[in-house]
């Protein structure tokens, strides 16, 4: 029913002169007037269609707006629009954002001071909650190796008092309405059918008697509670998980938008992350870096790992364990020893003097 072309509505062309557009109404509204058509309910649509069309084309500052739109080819994207957005809206006529996008700039204005709050109609569709997105501390060691972490959050959750109906126990559904039980509501815009959601039934076409008390009719309920996440293992800063239907709530029946965590992995005392390698910085002495030795290291899944530090091993020195790394799916990364040499701050009489026999030995000037 929706009509694009005003002029064709009166049988006119866009040359046609006020007086002949204030002629061609009179003697259709004359024609089509309900008072003389009761038997026929396509003269009433009718009716209404030339009421539009010359309540635009008869009023010369709505006309001139109207044929700016016309010449911008903006009824051509109507009938686009419309086919586009039929079928996955629900039978939709035209979704006014559909027409909003492109180079049309300016097209909203005038749609909007010509039809009077044509652009809000963006409001009523149905729309998707926002998605929420928030930060999680992870302890090193649960993301490396995988675990759980506790957070407290707003969870929404289907009413167990009406299983998500939104009905009183014991009521009964009803026609909604406010809809007639379609769902949708359309009204009719500067010629233009436009349906959206019913807020009322949500577009479910059906309201309870009596709505939940536990839930005030919604059918879900929100609490605080204190949620387990799940870390996957190898888990990096700015990995994310999306908990589905967790995030903003949805417009106008749209679903919930999600929840998405963001982790960020907190330092540890031990281990560096390089990609999917752990490094673990671990002191030696000197006696140990100048005449060899075997050093015990905890992996992080705390295994005893055995290692031999050959003679002369310089400071920063690292050192790879294959495989005991990060998991991350199925690659591994290595562990990484890296050796950090401590040098005495104090020597005994005894030991200073061993060390300058040792530098005389070796020649060493100091
Ligand atoms: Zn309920
Ligand atoms: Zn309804």
């Amino acid at each position: 029913m929706a009509q694009k072309d005003f002029y064709a509505v009166l049988g006119l062309t866009s040359k046609a002169t006020a007086d002949e557009i204030k002629k061609a109404y009179r003697k259709l509204a004359k024609q089509y007037h309900p008072d003389a058509n009761s038997s026929d309910p396509k003269a009433a649509e009718r009716f209404k269609e030339i009421s539009e069309a010359h309540n635009v084309l008869g009023d010369p500052q709505k006309r001139k707006k109207y044929d700016e739109m016309r010449s911008l080819g903006a009824f051509d994207g109507f009938t686009r629009a419309r086919r586009g957005a039929s079928q996955p809206r629900g039978g939709s006529s035209i979704n006014f954002e559909d027409f909003d996008i492109g180079g049309l700039g300016g097209l909203g204005d005038l749609f909007g001071s010509m039809f009077g709050g044509g652009a809000k109609q963006r409001s009523r569709a149905p729309e998707q909650g926002q998605s929420v997105e928030t930060m999680l501390d992870v302890p090193f060691r649960t993301a490396v190796l995988g675990g759980k972490v506790p957070v407290e959050m707003e969870v929404s959750e289907q009413c167990a008092t009406c299983a998500g109906t939104g009905g009183a126990p014991g009521s009964s559904a009803k026609v909604c309405a406010e809809c007639n039980g379609r769902g949708v509501l359309s009204f009719v815009q500067g010629g233009f059918a436009v349906n959206r959601p019913c807020p009322v039934c949500l577009g479910k076409g059906q309201v309870p008697s009596e709505p939940c008390k536990t839930c005030a009719g919604r059918g879900e309920i929100s609490s605080r509670k204190k949620v387990l996440i799940t870390v996957p293992p190898g888990t990096d800063t700015g990995s994310k998980i999306r908990m589905k239907g967790q995030g903003g709530r949805g417009r106008n029946g749209g679903p919930a938008g999600d929840l998405v965590i963001v982790f960020k992995v907190k330092p540890d005392r031990f281990y560096t992350r390089e990609g999917l390698d752990l490094v673990a910085k671990v002191p030696i002495n000197i006696a140990q870096a100048t005449l060899g030795s075997k050093i015990n290291v905890k992996s992080i899944d705390g295994k005893k790992v055995s290692l031999r530090i050959p003679a002369g091993t310089p400071t920063g020195k690292r050192f790879r364990v294959r495989g005991l790394g990060v998991q991350k799916d199925t690659a591994r990364g290595d562990l990484m020893v890296e050796v950090s040499v401590s040098v005495p701050e104090e020597l005994s009489e005894e030991q200073k003097k061993a060390m300058e026999e040792f530098a005389a030995a070796g020649g060493l000037k100091y």
